[in-house]
């Protein structure tokens, strides 16, 4: 079986070599994604042809993902560029201060946080290493006390525990980083912090106008990552095509105890609504200075997967670690080892699965198929890769092949469990379409004489949500 977990890792210094990044792609990487917390237009525009050109050079594609900023809510700067916090001092967040930081008081990018807060708020800093109470609101000044100390450098992070900052999830910043995210038609834009469906709604049009020149509609990743989005998830999740469990901020602003039951139940929640699912941060955390992870992030990789993940991330990992190719062949290692101790079966929620398309039903049908019949492989010949991505949502180690003619499409299948993408020339003949897909499996050597594999269709050809069509073949 190939490997069905896709791998998405983050570019930055340590990967941004096509050397590197050639290398990391052969070890396993199906989705990059672009920071755009660091670095400038240029820089992603840059790499972003990179990965095409890299990609390409290797006979394979793999998606890009453009992540947004977002609204991150950071300190200033300081004067000697750090500060050491000590448990029990008074600390000040200045809102109106334009002054470099000392070891009293700090500006604050977040101009707003004085009307977020109110004498009791905890606020976490630089990823929740730092804790502070407020005491008091006075004008723009928020008078907090030190309850855990340590450095405090330049423009780290704010949390509010509970959440409740009311800052808009699409800045002026992210506006212009859609514009040349769709310059290179990234096929996955991650929107961060989104609080509620019309966020996303919005980072949807934003993109969809940005992306008109080129008719270029991308695929959309709501990071969950604030506590407003816990309750919202099924509004959030119905607005976009897939969410992210940003377990980095997540787990600062709820607490990161109650971050693997809420990985659990999104997961869950995500492949129920046909949604796809990413699970991020820390994942393989020592590998950024050691060369073998923790035994605890072995398994913590290997429960994603068990969980029905269908991606896993790497963060620093890969974009600023020693190991970026190592760590990549780790997690490929550690994906397919959980895959084959996974339990092979059609859910019982798959009988009472409800659908009112022809195309979802052609595909359920196939996956019903494949998994009695012990078919080798599914071939869903696909526009938009909908069919696709439906029969990913369970579990049944039967790999589904999605033939498209549309680059596009393939990419955006880089990120599905389970699948694996190929392209194919356009035809408009069904039976020659159906004939070079089969030839086109045996000469990968997927497929041998006698094998039983389902192939799905539409016809006429070529429109999406068109698939209307189920074929069970032998090899002849
Ligand atoms: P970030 O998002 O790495 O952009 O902060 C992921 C997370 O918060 O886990
Ligand atoms: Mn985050």
């Amino acid at each position: 079986m190939p490997r069905a977990t896709k791998i998405v890792a983050t570019l930055g210094p340590a990967s941004s070599s096509p050397e590197v990044l050639g290398r990391m792609i052969r070890a396993g990487v199906d989705v990059v994604r672009l920071n755009f917390s660091h670095g400038t237009a240029q820089d992603h525009i840059d790499r972003a042809t990179m990965v095409r050109d890299v990609a390409r050079a290797q006979g394979k594609e793999v998606a890009i993902m453009a992540d947004l900023q977002g609204p991150k809510i950071r300190v200033g700067k300081f004067e000697g560029g750090k500060i050491m916090l000590v448990t029990g001092q008074q600390f000040v967040l200045d809102g109106g201060s334009s002054e470099l930081g000392t070891n009293e008081r700090v500006g604050l990018d977040y101009k707003e946080l004085p009307r977020d807060v109110k004498p009791g708020d905890t606020l976490l800093l630089n990823d929740g290493l730092l804790e502070l109470t407020v005491d008091a609101v006075r004008g723009e000044q928020v008078h907090t006390t030190v309850v855990v100390g340590g450095e405090l450098s330049n423009n780290k992070g704010i949390n509010k525990s509970g959440g409740g900052l009311t800052a808009p999830a699409l800045t002026s910043k992210d506006m212009e980083d859609i514009k040349t995210a769709m310059s290179f038609q990234c096929e996955y834009l991650a929107v961060s912090f989104p609080k509620n469906a019309t966020d996303m709604e919005m980072a949807r049009q934003l993109a969809n106008v940005a992306g008109e020149p080129w008719k270029h509609k991308p695929a959309l990743i709501a990071k969950i990552e604030r506590s407003e989005a816990i309750p919202a998830l099924e509004s959030i999740l119905k607005a976009s095509d897939g969410i992210m469990v940003a377990r980095g901020d997540l787990a600062v602003e709820v607490g990161a105890a109650t971050v693997p039951a809420l990985q659990k139940r999104m997961i869950k929640m995500a492949r129920e609504m046909d949604r796809i699912v990413i699970t991020a941060t820390q994942m393989m955390e020592s590998m950024i200075v050691n060369p073998v992870p923790t035994r605890a992030e072995v398994s913590d990789v290997a429960n994603a997967v068990l969980d029905g993940t269908d991606a896993v991330m790497l963060s620093a990992e890969t974009a600023a670690g020693k190991y970026p190719v190592e760590t990549v062949q780790m997690m490929s290692t550690i994906c397919l080892e959980a895959e084959r101790a996974e339990e092979i079966s059609l859910d019982a929620s798959f009988t009472n699965k409800t659908f009112g398309r022809i195309d979802q039903s052609i595909a359920m049908a196939a996956l019903f198929t494949a998994y009695h019949l012990g078919c080798k492989a599914i071939l869903a010949l696909t526009e938009s890769g909908s069919s696709a991505l439906w029969m990913s949502r369970h579990k049944i180690h039967v790999p589904i092949y999605g033939l498209t003619s549309k680059v596009f499409s393939q990419r955006k299948m880089a990120l599905y469990r389970n699948v694996l993408p190929l392209l194919m020339p356009n035809f408009t003949d069904r039976d020659e379409a159906l004939k070079h897909a089969e030839t086109l499996l045996v000469e990968l050597g997927v497929l041998k004489p006698g094998d039983t594999y389902a192939i799905t269709c539409g016809e006429p050809m070529g429109y999406p949500g068109g698939t209307n069509m189920l074929k069970v073949c032998r090899v002849g």
